[in-house]
């Protein structure tokens, strides 16, 4: 019953990070490395990198992402009780907060991811996720029982998030919204607009695995990142191009899990069972904006393959790749993604397109 990896958030995270930056560096080897700075920040690392055309503002680009990151945290952390998401959570059922614009765009964006996959991306999954021992609930000594799982499903259901006049509001007591899926794809996008706006050109930033690249890091390549092996450690699969403004983003089973009588479960939790997702160890979606991305990896973890691809079909530029969590290792991509990504040779048999439904 031990908690997954026995460290704190950042550390179970860093992993995938270093993976996304490692291959980043592989991608634009020699002659000139891209400048790379990392801080840590909402429970995980980030990181800024710089390609040729702004070569020597890595510094300067990441401390405007940090201050931002840090603003956005300070409104949306669970971990943080006067945070206005830890505000509108204690007065679910019974009053409302006056909505942050990046807790409104959050919402707004729940909404719309929740709309676009039936309800498998649900932000007010809080309650189950805790249950399950994430997000500060206490690791469960035995599989959750049926009758708990109902109890804090009832309480779960994005479409009784009320947002009026700059105030938001959960209908139900109990309520318990969690962005853990999305906010930092979220965060990256601000950062990246910001940056953007500010004259920035060749730049990635990453945070926990959701990152969104702009330019290229030299005149004559694009961005290339790694997509982790869930099976195997720090090791990647392959590797990504990814065209000026796309973003990438990770959703693994390896990543936060809890251990229940030898058994591991997964931090992503499906709202229609209330139980920790299985089957799926990996998903990894290529998006126009990072919280696209991010939330998608988490939708498509949970509705799996099929859904998943059929979901992607209606989002331009969007493409996924999934690894289902058993052996042998099958990497299932979309059309567009098996033009993108570069398997690792010994994987390079194990890929197969998903073909679409008749
Ligand atoms: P990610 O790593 O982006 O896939 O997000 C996983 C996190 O999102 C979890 O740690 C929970 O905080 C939250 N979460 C879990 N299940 C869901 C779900 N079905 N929909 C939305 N968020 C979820
Ligand atoms: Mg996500």
């Amino acid at each position: 019953m031990t908690l997954g990896t026995g460290v704190s958030p950042v550390r179970r995270r860093v992993g995938m990070v270093c993976i996304a930056v490692t291959a980043l560096s592989i991608g634009c080897r020699a002659p000139a490395l891209p400048r790379e700075v990392r801080y840590a920040v909402m429970g995980a690392y980030a990181s800024v990198i710089v390609g040729s055309r702004d070569a020597g503002k890595a510094e300067a680009y990441a401390k405007i992402a940090e201050t931002v990151m840090r603003e956005i945290e300070d409104e949306l952390s669970l971990y943080r009780s006067n945070s206005v998401l830890s505000q509108l959570n204690a007065v679910a059922g019974t009053g409302s907060v006056e909505a942050g614009s990046h807790l409104r765009a959050n919402l707004a964006l729940a909404r719309r991811y929740g709309d676009l996959s039936g309800g498998a991306f649900d932000v007010t999954v809080g309650p189950l996720v805790r249950l399950w021992g994430f997000s500060g609930g206490k690791t469960p000594v035995e599989v959750v029982p049926e009758a708990m799982i109902a109890a804090a499903r009832a309480r779960v259901g994005y479409r009784n998030i009320r947002l009026e006049d700059g105030r938001a509001s959960l209908a139900q007591p109990g309520m318990r919204v969690d962005l853990g899926g999305i906010a930092k794809g979220y965060a990256v996008d601000v950062c990246g607009d910001l940056l953007r706006a500010r004259g920035a050109r060749d730049f990635t930033i990453n945070l926990a695995g959701n990152m969104r690249c702009f330019g290229r890091p030299s005149p004559e390549r694009s961005w290339r990142i790694g997509v982790r092996d869930p099976f195997r450690g720090e090791e990647t699969l392959g590797m990504l191009d990814l065209a000026d403004g796309m973003a990438v983003s990770t959703s693994g089973n390896y990543e936060r899990f809890v251990e229940i009588d030898g058994h591991r479960y997964a931090h992503i939790i499906d709202p229609r069972t209330g139980r920790p997702v299985e089957g799926m160890a990996g998903v990894t979606v290529l998006a126009p904006t990072a919280a696209d991305a991010d939330a998608l990896s988490t939708a498509l973890f949970v509705v799996g393959v099929e859904a998943g691809a059929e979901i992607m079909g209606g989002i331009p530029r969007g493409e996924a790749l999934f690894v289902p969590d058993r052996q042998p290792l099958e990497i299932l991509v979309t059309r567009g993604m098996a033009r993108m990504f570069h398997p690792r040779p010994d994987v390079a048999d194990r890929v197969r397109v998903i073909a679409p439904r008749d």
